[in-house]
């Protein structure tokens, strides 16, 4: 396992990695942990999107970050993890793989500083 290494905000303080809590999907909405691996057959990006929802993202639903292109890639899903609630202790909880190691806090980040209650 990766050390609770800290995300910062847009002082450059750390956040501790464990108080980022996800925000948009509630705990008990969460199904699991799933990547979803996407091949742009317009431009040929491949990227990988996160998401606590089987079936979220589709191809029909999805936009290229790149070219902006909808609906035309190839779509591969892994399974990261089937619990329901967040496991502190798990390298495939989401937080463990984004920001990928070694990633610089870009200027344009968007801090909201209050979080929500995600329970
Ligand atoms: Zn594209």
């Amino acid at each position: 396992m990766k050390d609770d290494a800290n995300h910062f905000n847009q002082e450059n303080q750390p956040i501790p990695v464990l108080e980022n809590r996800p925000v948009g999907v509630k705990e008990k909405e969460r199904e699991g942990v799933f990547v979803n691996g996407f091949i742009c057959q317009n431009c040929g990006l491949h990227f990988n999107l996160f998401s606590w929802k089987a079936n979220r993202h589709r191809s029909d639903n999805t936009y290229c970050p790149e070219c902006g292109s909808k609906g035309s890639f190839i779509h591969y899903r892994k399974v990261l993890s089937t619990k329901r609630v967040r496991d502190n202790n798990s390298n495939d909880e989401i937080f463990r793989n984004v920001p990928l190691e070694g990633s610089q806090l870009m200027k344009d980040s968007i801090v909201i500083s209050k979080q929500k209650d995600s329970k």
